[in-house]
Parts: structure tokens; C-alpha cells; sequence
């Protein structure tokens, strides 16, 4: 099959909600639709369990699992579908945010009882920054929830995205009977029970008919008459493009565990999201049909095991075709590079790869030379943009506890942090070495993990600190003057990036406003 081909069949995205919302539910019932697996229930949740939650090994082994679900791919209708999972446990929130650089569009899960809760509006910022277009599912329509049109001005409002159903719900709770597909004007009648994937659809072009009274009761059928008319009147037609931008938000209602409503969701899914879209490097843009390979590193996950030291990394493919065993660019690294050790994730399995395309998501088998954000290619110097620092949200100061072990925790630290598990900031004074983490959890894995893998011994001083702002000007004259008079509170990042530390809120604040010219940056690409 030619490239072209290759890329129009795929589809790669990731499902976003806030714990408990249905993301695990979801998951599954499109993995049904897929073919992917047989059963209900055989999808695991990556969540973690509550009773383990301040016992991080336990945590690390939950996580462990969850790598083999971390892309499951499948073919829906000839589509093939990467759908790429990210960790529920909002201390790994970074976690999520970096996989979300790595996907084409995202489905966004809610909760119709609880709307939009919080970790959804951090994950819509997240997709914002790239204009990633975003599909609505609201879940759990066979529970008393609130009104659906509050729930899109909520959505509306709180994730500051325009929303334009294509799904409208007949009833709620107990009363729940059925969505109507705006789209399709197809009617879909709810029935708990229902098991199979039934592709049973009353077709109605005109409300009106008689018909529809019978099948939903008089009530019901006026009701969404009016509904349909007021959306309609309401809402603008639904602009493919203008969702392919971001601007728009398509949603549908239903209940995942029911299975309801899902396959509408799905059937539009692989009409309108977008097929592997070009990414940009430092000096241009890639398109994913350039014959020549390229991707980029968006997540490590390490073995666990000291006794391997080997680690997983997960690529993108951006451009062209991948190819086993074949030395690529690694543009930061000293030497090229060749993977024999190649997999990619179907459903529940991992197998063994000779190629892959754009889109498509690869696990390289890794001693070491990879950390997140690398690029490799087949020839070019070229480094992907995207894979941004956000700000963390607790601050420490690493206190080395074994002088003699310096090396080795130094050693130790940059290889935790190029896995992403936390962020290093070493003080312009004294050289201080501050960790940010945006959970408690991380530092403990860090401390077990020094020791265990290094033979390093670390504690961990808490600091009073607010953020950890990027800083730039256009005026480097006046950068310089404001680096030098607040010395005591520059530190550098991985790059080796200025970034101001800020104690609190109001000092922040009021450094904003004494130097208007200095820029301060909450994530470390802007
Ligand atoms: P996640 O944390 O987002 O992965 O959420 P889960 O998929 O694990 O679902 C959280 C809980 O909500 C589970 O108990 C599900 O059975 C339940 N749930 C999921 N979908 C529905 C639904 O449509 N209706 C109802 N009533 N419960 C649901």
C-alpha cells in the first residue's frame, strides 16, 4: 500500500476525563466495536486503587501493567485506530499532558451528573496550546443528570470552546429512551440490557411522522421536536473545519457502560477526525507524506526491574516509513541509532514490528540514549517542537545525604528527569538543586529509586515556592538587568533555560508589574 494510503487509513487520538467519568468504559466499548476483544470487562483501568494509593511500588506495578494498554490499536470500517491511553492518577498529570503532543485529535469524556470538573478544564488548556480538535462524549445519560443544555453551556463557558450537538438524548435517568442523531437523523432507542452491538436505527427524515409517538409516546416525541427545532434554530450547521481547527466541539450524549450512544460517537469519529497532520520542527513544518522517516520520543517508561536497566520508549512517527533494524538520525545524541527490538500495541498485545507509518505509535527497546522530546529521522538535523515543561506544584530541595555518592546522584537525577517523572531546577547561587513535581508521589519515587538504582542517598527539604516561571524579553539588555537583580531567585532547567522561581502569588505579581517588560511563562514553550 502506497504512504499516501497508509496515512489516510489512520486515526490517533486519546480519550480525556476527569477520574470516574467513563474513560475506562469508553475505552472498552470501542475496543468491542473494533473487534478488538470479545468481552466486556477486559480492558483494565490504569486508574489506582484508592487502597494503595500512598504505596508507590504498588502504584509503579499498577503502571507497569498499564503499559501494555498504553496504545491499543484496532481497525474499525477499515480505519486503523491508535488509541493512545493516559494515566488517570492526576499525579502523573505531565504524563498525560505529553501524550497529548503526540495525538491528532482527542475525545473528551463527561460526566452529565457532574459537568465539567476541574482536570478536564487543565487537559482542554493542554489541547488548546495545539488547537487539537476535541469530540464531547457525555456520559451516564441513564442517570438523573443535569439539563442538557446546561451542560453545553457549561462546557461552552468552562473549556472556552464553542459546542454544536450531534446527538441529542430523549429523557434522562429512568426516563432515558434514546439519542437522536442529529447528524444521521437516525434514532436510537435505549434498552439497559442490551448487550450486543446493535446496529438497529429507526430512520425518520421527517419528525413529524406519526411514527415517532408510537415508538417513544407522544410526550417524548414532542419534546424532541421541539429540542431538535430550537438546536437547529440555535446552533450553526456543523463545519468539519471549523472542528479541525478547535473551534467547534461536536458533542454526543449516551452511557458507555450501556453501550449506548457509543457507536454514534464512533461511526462520526472516524468520518471527521483528522487522518496524521504535519508537525513542526525548530525550521519548518513536516508533512507526514515526505518519504523520509521521522518521529519523535514523548514518553519513557522505565523497567522497573535493576536487574534490566532497559526502558521503553514511545515514539511518534511523524513522517514517511519506519523500518526495523535500520540506523536513523538521533539529532541530539553523538551516534546513530538502530532498534531492533520493535513493538507496537494491538488491543491487549504487543508484537513484534518490521514497519510502521505516520501516526502509528512504536515501543523502542532503549539502554539509556533516549530522553523525552528527541527526535529521530532518517538523515535530517531537525528537532520537533512541542513537548512543553508546565509549571509543578511542589517544590524541594534535594539534599545529597552520601558525599561520597555524588556522582551517582547526579547521574541518577538526569536520568529521572529526562523519563519525565520530575523537573530538575539548579539555582544560578550556590547551585542549588530544587525537584518540581506536580504529586506527592514522585519524590518518593525518586528517592527510592536513587537508591535503588544508583546507590545514591537523597532527602528532600520543603521549600516555600509558588511557580517556576520561564522568563524572556525582547529587550536582552533589560533581561540581563533583571536577572542580575533578582539572582537569588534564577535557577536554570534540563536546558539550561532561565526561569524565575516565584515564593508567592502576590510577590509574583508584584515582580510582574515593577518589570513590564520581562515575559513570564508558566510553560516552557511560548
Ligand atoms: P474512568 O476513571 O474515567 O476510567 O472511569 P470508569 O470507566 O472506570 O468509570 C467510572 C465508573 O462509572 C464505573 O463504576 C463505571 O461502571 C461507571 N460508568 C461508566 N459509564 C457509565 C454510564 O454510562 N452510566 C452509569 N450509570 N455508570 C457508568
Amino acid at each position: 500500500m502506497s504512504l499516501n494510503k497508509e496515512i489516510a487509513k489512520r486515526r490517533t487520538f486519546a480519550i480525556i476525563a476527569h477520574p470516574d467519568a467513563g474513560k475506562t468504559t469508553l475505552t472498552e466499548k470501542l475496543l468491542l466495536f473494533g473487534g478488538a476483544i470479545q468481552t466486556a470487562g477486559a480492558v483494565k483501568s490504569n486508574k489506582i486503587d484508592t487502597a494503595t494509593k500512598s504505596d508507590w511500588m504498588e502504584i509503579e506495578k499498577q503502571r507497569g501493567i498499564s503499559v501494555a494498554t498504553s496504545v491499543m490499536g484496532f481497525e474499525y470500517k477499515d480505519i486503523k485506530i491508535n488509541l493512545l491511553d493516559t494515566p488517570g492518577h492526576q499525579d502523573f498529570a505531565e504524563d498525560t499532558y505529553r501524550t497529548l503532543t503526540a495525538v491528532d485529535s482527542v475525545i473528551m469524556v463527561i460526566d452529565c451528573v457532574k459537568g465539567v470538573e476541574i482536570q478536564t478544564e487543565k487537559l482542554m488548556e493542554v489541547c488548546r496550546m495545539r488547537n487539537t480538535p476535541v469530540i464531547c462524549f457525555i456520559n451516564k445519560l441513564d442517570r438523573e443528570g443535569r439539563d442538557p443544555y446546561e451542560l453545553l453551556d457549561e462546557v461552552e463557558e468552562k473549556l472556552n470552546i464553542q459546542v454544536r450537538p450531534l446527538s441529542w438524548p430523549i429523557g434522562m435517568g429512568k426516563a432515558f429512551k434514546g439519542v437522536y442523531n442529529l447528524y444521521d437523523r437516525k434514532l436510537n432507542l435505549f434498552s439497559p440490557s442490551q448487550r450486543k452491538l446493535s446496529d438497529d436505527r429507526a430512520v425518520f427524515d421527517d419528525l413529524s411522522e406519526d411514527r415517532l409517538d408510537e415508538l417513544i409516546g407522544r410526550n417524548n416525541a414532542d419534546q424532541l421536536r421541539e429540542d431538535v427545532e430550537l438546536i437547529e434554530g440555535v446552533y450553526p450547521d456543523f463545519d468539519t473545519k471549523e472542528y479541525l481547527e478547535g473551534k467547534v466541539a461536536p458533542v454526543f450524549f449516551g452511557s458507555a457502560v450501556n453501550n449506548f450512544g457509543v457507536n454514534e460517537m464512533l461511526d462520526t469519529f472516524i468520518r471527521i477526525a483528522p487522518a496524521p497532520k504535519s508537525r513542526n520542527t525548530e525550521d519548518r513544518e513536516v508533512l507526514p507524506s515526505e518519504s523520509k522517516f521521522s518521529g519523535f520520543v514523548f514518553k519513557i517508561h522505565a523497567n522497573m526491574d535493576p536487574n534490566h536497566r532497559n526502558r521503553i520508549a514511545f515514539l511518534r512517527i511523524c513522517s514517511g516509513k519506519f523500518e526495523r533494524n535500520k540506523p536513523y538520525n538521533h539529532v541530539r545524541g553523538p551516534k546513530p541509532l538502530r532498534f531492533s527490538n520493535v513493538t507496537q500495541f494491538m488491543a491487549q498485545d504487543r508484537e513484534m514490528v518490521d514497519e510502521a507509518f505516520p501516526g502509528d505509535i512504536i515501543g523502542l527497546y532503549d539502554t539509556g540514549n533516549l530522553k523525552i522530546g528527541d527526535t529521530l529521522t532518517d538523515g535530517e538535523n531537525m528537532t520537533f517542537k512541542g513537548i512543553p515543561s508546565f509549571s509543578p506544584e511542589i517544590f524541594k530541595e534535594v539534599i545529597n545525604k552520601d558525599a561520597m555518592k555524588t556522582k551517582q546522584m547526579e547521574k541518577g537525577l538526569k536520568q529521572l528527569m529526562e523519563e519525565g517523572v520530575a523537573q530538575l531546577f539548579t539555582f544560578d547561587m550556590g547551585s542549588r538543586k530544587v525537584i518540581g513535581t506536580v504529586g506527592q508521589l514522585q519524590f518518593e519515587v525518586i528517592q527510592f529509586r536513587l537508591k535503588q538504582e544508583y546507590n545514591a542517598s537523597v532527602e528532600f527539604a520543603p521549600m516555600q515556592l509558588y511557580k517556576a516561571c520561564w522568563i524572556s524579553s525582547s529587550d536582552k539588555k533589560k533581561l540581563d538587568e533583571f536577572v542580575q537583580s533578582k539572582n537569588r531567585h534564577i535557577a536554570r532547567d534540563k536546558d539550561g533555560k532561565l526561569v524565575f522561581m516565584a515564593e508567592s502569588r502576590s510577590w509574583l505579581q508584584m515582580v510582574q508589574d515593577n518589570y513590564p517588560e520581562i515575559e513570564f511563562h508558566f510553560t516552557s514553550e511560548f
